[in-house]
């Protein structure tokens, strides 16, 4: 084994060595003959004057003012961006009620599309609303049309989603956000990997 594999080696060193010497004596011909006429050629063609239309002068100016435009857009669009987004911006979905609730944040700050999904299914949950003239009677049920969850919260839709908006303010306050968003960013690191 040891014999065969020498053998290939010295093969392969000497087939190398022909090989380089052949490439090398090819390239002498042709750097001397062709190629060096080839690139004189090349150089007179392109330094020689020309008769073109104007209007592909107005081509030429609109091409670059366009790449001149987008190069220094691309340069200078970082130094003009918003400052960075704030920390708790991170945090947008959590447990309430039993549900899932996510929300998004606008750029002033403000909770928005706040909106609660299966536990079960991740399916955006339905509503149902009784609209009893006593308070204390309202009632809302959020549930699943898929699965069939169900969930019952006291008071009307807009109770549910304010007690909701009360409890995440409470955890932004209290810092308890930090933890539930790092669990978050984890399960989601997970599932990518998985
Ligand atoms: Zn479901």
């Amino acid at each position: 084994m040891a014999d065969t594999s020498r053998r290939e080696h010295i093969t392969r060193e000497a087939l190398t060595a022909v090989i380089s010497v052949i490439i090398a004596g090819i390239a002498a011909v042709i750097w001397r003959a062709e190629v060096w006429e080839a690139i004189c050629d090349g150089w007179v063609w392109v330094t020689d004057s020309t008769s073109i239309a104007r209007w592909w002068y107005g081509i030429l100016f609109f091409t670059f003012i366009v790449t001149f435009t987008i190069c220094m857009w691309r340069l200078l669009r970082p130094a003009f961006r918003n400052p960075p987004l704030p920390e708790h911006f991170a945090y947008r979905e959590d447990v309430f009620l039993g549900l899932v609730w996510r929300w998004s944040w606008s750029e002033s700050g403000a909770m928005v599309n706040l909106w609660c999904y299966c536990p079960n299914c991740d399916r955006r949950s339905a509503y149902q609303g009784s609209a009893d003239f006593i308070y204390e009677d309202r009632y809302t049920v959020f549930l699943c049309q898929a699965c069939g969850d169900l969930r019952r919260h006291q008071g009307d839709r807009e109770d549910a989603l304010n007690y909701v908006r009360r409890e995440i303010e409470l955890k932004l306050r209290s810092g308890a956000w930090r933890e539930v968003a790092a669990r978050q960013s984890d399960n989601a690191a997970e599932k990518k990997l998985g």
